[in-house]
């Protein structure tokens, strides 16, 4: 089957719908083929499961950017809630309020501990490191070595699996938590599930269970030809003048022929997967919090989300909550291999030894694991980025990258939506005015996010 579109989006997650949603606003010709055979939104999907609502990354729908904010209020005019943040650090037993409040903090830690950790504070204010490499020399600058690696480092190297020394400077977005927060009532996917609707009712295509597999450029006609896989097996080809491609950039430049020179830099490009357990039952007591950072490091779990505490929508009324125990992992490690019964049992002793669901109240249990929930920035990846950016734009000049793994950046939460719109701002006006690989909304750095 042969379509032919002018510009054909690879993946309907927040980057993508974003970018399809600006060029069908204009009256272009767009499709988008999702390798998903079910779901719009991507990483950024809503999972239900008997009456819950299950979000693979509770984060709130803040921004700086005015463009996104007004995109979100856009597509889902009544559909968000506000509330007070509530999110806290578990370490030792004990919870602690993040950001961090001096008093408590210096309680929990005990007099010993909290002497070293003020030693070594005022150490790192009256010499703090000058040119600040990697996210640890970043955290030891604001925090001191001490509190730094008791309640900042061990988080980011569980989600990142990567040693604080080797995380770029600003890891994990440069946002600070805002005091109140807002959050889709019905879960992130309905903001992406509304967007998709939106593009079909313009005139766009949104095709799921639509996996890209081949990209094929032709640099006389401009042209692009598309191989795709249906989730069925049967193959398909599809022409575009545009492509947009918020896939892993890892598996797109693997797909591109005339196969790129920075084919071997992409090689080394790395992921982060995610497997979530949710876990419904009564909590042990309530719980206001919305996400609990573990830093433990004799506790597998990296994050738990309380799904109800982000949006009443989130769950049936009454009194059982679900909570979603984040464990960060490579596809193939003891974690992403371990079988449902398994990780269901893991989680149910660790959300039992952080007190937050006693096993017998557990009354039922759903695992979702997510590939490539994060792209990994070390530092040879800037280096690996630098290349494969200027060889594609040399190479394929009307090939658009956008999104988390389309840019191979962990950035705010609203990096891929402002990445997507800008890209299409791109393709409507026929140049590259904006660049989308630096594009943030949040100008100062400084994030340490639980
Ligand atoms: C653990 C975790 C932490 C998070 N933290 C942050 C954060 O700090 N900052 C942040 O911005 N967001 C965060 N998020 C939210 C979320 O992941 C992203 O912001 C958002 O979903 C990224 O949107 P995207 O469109 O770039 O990519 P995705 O949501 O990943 O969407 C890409 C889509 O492309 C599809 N696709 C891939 N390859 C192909 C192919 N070959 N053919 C067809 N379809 C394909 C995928 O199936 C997917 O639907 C986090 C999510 C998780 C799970």
């Amino acid at each position: 089957m042969g379509q032919h579109v002018e510009t054909l989006v690879i993946g309907a997650g927040p980057a993508g719908l974003s970018a399809a949603y600006v060029l069908a606003k204009a009256g272009r010709s767009v499709a988008v083929l999702e390798m998903d055979p079910d779901q719009v939104g991507g990483a950024s999907r809503t999972i239900t499961h008997g009456g819950f609502r299950i979000d693979l990354s509770g984060e709130a729908y803040e921004s700086a950017s005015p463009r996104v904010l007004d995109l979100w209020s856009e597509l889902l005019p009544d559909g968000f809630v506000e509330h007070p943040r509530v999110s806290r650090i578990y370490h030792h037993d004990r919870f602690y309020a993040y950001p961090l409040k001096p008093l408590e903090t210096l309680a929990h830690l005990g007099a010993r501990r909290s002497a070293a950790c003020l030693a070594s504070f005022g150490l790192a204010k009256i010499r703090p490191i000058k040119a600040p490499r990697t996210f640890g020399d970043e955290a030891r600058n604001r925090f001191g070595a001490r509190l730094s690696s008791i309640l900042f480092t061990p988080f980011a190297e569980k989600v990142s699996g990567l040693g604080c020394d080797d995380m770029p400077v600003g890891w994990g977005g440069t946002a600070r938590p805002t005091a109140s927060f807002r959050y889709p009532l019905e879960g992130a996917g309905a903001v992406w599930e509304a967007c998709a609707a939106r593009i079909v009712a313009l005139g766009g295509k949104i095709r799921l269970g639509r996996r890209v597999e081949s990209l094929r450029f032709d640099a006389i006609g401009q042209q692009w030809t598309v191989g795709v896989r249906r989730s069925d097996g049967v193959a398909e080809q599809h022409t575009a003048e545009h492509i947009v491609s918020t896939a892993p950039l890892r598996d797109l430049i693997a797909a591109l022929s005339p196969a790129p020179a920075s084919l071997i830099h992409a090689g080394e490009l790395m992921y982060r997967d995610q497997v979530t357990v949710a876990l419904v039952g009564r909590t042990r007591k309530l719980l206001r919090e919305t996400a609990i950072a573990v830093h433990d490091a004799d506790l597998k779990v990296g994050r738990v989300q309380n799904f109800r505490a982000w949006s009443p929508g989130m769950g049936p009324g009454g009194d059982l909550s679900c909570l979603g125990l984040e464990y960060f992992c490579f596809e193939g490690d003891g974690l992403w291999a371990a079988g449902d019964e398994d990780l269901i049992a893991l989680a149910r002793r660790e959300a039992a030894a952080m007190g937050l669901m006693d096993d017998g109240a557990i009354q039922d249990a759903r695992v979702v694991r997510q590939r490539k929930v994060l792209p990994i920035e070390d530092e040879a990846c800037a280096e690996h980025l630098a290349v494969i950016r200027l060889d594609l734009k040399a190479r394929f000049p009307t090939l658009h990258l956008a999104g988390r793994n389309g840019l191979h950046r962990n950035g705010e939460r609203d990096h891929a939506p402002l990445s997507g719109l800008l890209t299409a701002e791109n393709i409507l006006a026929g140049d590259a005015a904006h660049d989308v690989w630096s594009a943030s909304s949040v100008p100062e750095p400084g994030r340490f996010a639980a």
